[in-house]
């Protein structure tokens, strides 16, 4: 570390143990300053969910990293950080595992009604239970569209956990890792789409990826298949998602991930019942929150001690958001 103290913005809440780290090696600023009187004399940012766009990004003179919590990085104008020469990083471990488990929890929820199910028990319709007839995940295909850090972990999680068979679709990546990811290479998405029981996303958001699951794709999906949505919104055209399962081509969705978040009170999701919603969870557990903490708070400890963002040392578990991390929009 320099011997100018440096001076961290860190916008929580954060897990105690990262704040622990920030404190031992800088200094960290109040909680109650906010980040705009704060940034022209901050080395670093530790970001949440507040936004660093190109004006707070210019004001920040002395801003030397800005450290992710998560993989997200929709709230930093990327470009005016790179053009400063300002690294981005990004947690890239801390949530595939919570996001992917969150996958079969939509997954099994959806496919064994259990919204309907709780419901049934608590309004004393027990009796009624034949209504609520499952279908298993075993043996079932699952198409992964993106067979990257997320996907790639879904893919062995169906394959090895529930006895699935799983399809890929990745154009980005050869057959062989397609293969040694779980996947069964699939060379087009509607052949994909044509021969799979459920359908899960995990694409980043880009010019490319926007409505990539429109009209045209739900509609080539195998009738009375089910749609998990965990990605990010945009991906999939919501409109044409409603008329799919209104019409009974598709028998069902799990949705994590919205065009906007909040979606407004009157969309029509919240009044289906073969669609399961939780609110941009996925990835929300007690244990990827302190892993995002504390993988954020030592990227931003190494770089300020001359760690190279781009070239990470060995066993790091950030990284300096770039073109190789994904396109994301
Ligand atoms: P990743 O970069 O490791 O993998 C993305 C994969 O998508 C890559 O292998 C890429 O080749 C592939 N891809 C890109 N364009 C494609 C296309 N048109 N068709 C098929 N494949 C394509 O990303 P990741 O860490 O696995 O994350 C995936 C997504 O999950 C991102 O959108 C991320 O924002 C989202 N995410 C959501 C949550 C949540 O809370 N719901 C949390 C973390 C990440």
């Amino acid at each position: 570390m320099t011997s100018v103290t440096q001076r961290v913005y860190v916008d929580g809440p954060i897990h105690e143990e990262a704040l622990g780290m920030l404190r031992s090696a800088t200094e960290v600023v109040p909680e109650a300053v906010e980040l705009g009187s704060a940034l022209p004399d901050v080395h670093a940012v530790l970001l949440r969910t507040a936004s660093l766009d190109a004006e707070a990004i210019e004001r920040a003179q002395s801003l030397r990293v800005i450290a992710r919590h998560g993989v997200g990085v929709d709230n930093v104008a990327v470009d005016v950080a790179a053009r400063r020469g300002i690294p981005v990083l990004i947690t890239l471990q801390a949530n595939l595992r919570p996001v992917a488990e969150h996958v079969f929890a939509l997954a099994l929820a959806v496919s064994r009604n259990l919204i309907l199910a709780d419901h049934t028990v608590r309004d004393g319709r027990f009796a009624s239970r034949d209504r609520l007839i499952g279908r298993e995940l075993s043996g079932a295909t699952l198409g992964v569209i993106g067979l990257g850090r997320i996907g790639g972990e879904v893919a062995r999680m169906a394959a090895w956990g529930f006895g699935m068979r799983v399809l890929g679709y990745d154009p980005w990546l050869s057959p062989g890792r397609l293969r040694e990811r779980e996947a069964e290479p699939v060379e087009t998405l509607p052949d994909l789409l044509r021969a799979c029981d459920l359908v899960t996303v995990h694409v980043p958001l880009s010019r490319q990826t926007r409505g990539l699951l429109g009209r045209r794709e739900l509609a080539s999906m195998r009738s009375g298949s089910i749609l998990i949505q965990t990605s990010r919104g945009g991906v999939v055209d919501e409109d044409a998602l409603v008329d799919a399962l209104r019409s009974g081509h598709l028998a069902g969705a799990g949705i994590d991930v919205y065009e906007a978040e909040p979606p407004p009170q009157d969309h029509p999701f919240f009044s289906m019942a073969q669609i399961v919603l939780t609110p941009h969870t996925a990835a929300l557990t007690e244990q990827a929150m302190r892993r995002m903490a504390v993988d954020a708070a030592k990227g931003i400890l190494d770089v300020l001690e001359g760690a190279d963002p781009y070239e990470p040392p060995d066993g790091a578990r950030w990284r300096a958001f770039g073109p190789a991390a994904g396109p994301e929009e």
